[in-house]
């Protein structure tokens, strides 16, 4: 089976290659002559994955999935959310967004967190949508040099590391876009069962 995945993020692309069986092969965007920046303006991060998956819906007619994630603070009222790429400027630089988060949480005793991630999947006409999350709390300084985004200041409930010190295997089987691509997988398994 082959299917549109509609990022152009490579660390995304990264961290799903490694979770798919061989059979289904993966087109990016550019296999299919998609080389635009596909808007996110929607005000959810599910409405932003939606959003990515019905413009290829709609200017390729490909079936496709999609993801969106945000990383919601609990002491910032759930920012960055679907803020997270663009949090400290149109820019979308991961260090500066890093240190505006430390900034804001230079004083909150309260450091949870979650990544909250929602995959789109448009197959023979219909949309579906798959949901993972991970718990954890925001460290006061950086720590790893692996993955990506806000990785080096996330720390899962359960682990003394960061995702930032975790390998993509490590980090795809507790991550919040690790359990959205499963449940992807469960649902695409049970449909040709
Ligand atoms: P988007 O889903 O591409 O819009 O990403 C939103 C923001 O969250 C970007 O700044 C990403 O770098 C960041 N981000 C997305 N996924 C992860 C992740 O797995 N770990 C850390 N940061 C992430």
């Amino acid at each position: 089976m082959e299917i549109v995945f509609a990022t152009s993020n490579q660390n995304k692309i990264r961290e799903v290659q490694k979770m798919l069986p061989a059979e289904l092969r993966i087109l990016s965007l550019a296999d299919i002559g998609c080389l635009v920046d596909i808007p996110e303006t929607r005000p959810t991060i599910e409405g932003n994955a939606l959003q990515k998956a019905e413009y290829v819906v709609d200017h390729f007619g490909k079936d496709c999935f999609s993801e969106d994630t945000g990383l919601e603070i609990k002491a910032l009222e759930g920012r960055p959310g679907v803020y997270s790429a663009r949090y400290a400027g149109p820019q979308r630089d991961p260090q500066q967004n890093i240190d505006k988060v430390l900034g804001e949480l230079q004083n909150k005793t309260d450091r949870s967190a979650r990544f909250k991630t929602v995959v789109a999947l448009y197959l023979n006409g219909t949309m579906h949508t798959f949901e993972g999350i991970v718990e954890g709390t925001i460290r006061t300084s950086r720590s790893g040099t692996g993955g990506f985004g806000y990785d080096p200041i996330f720390q899962p409930n359960g682990y003394s590391i960061t995702f930032a010190e975790m390998s993509d295997e490590e980090k795809n089987k507790i991550s919040h876009r690790g359990i959205a691509i499963q449940k992807l997988l469960d649902f695409l398994r049970s449909i040709s069962a």
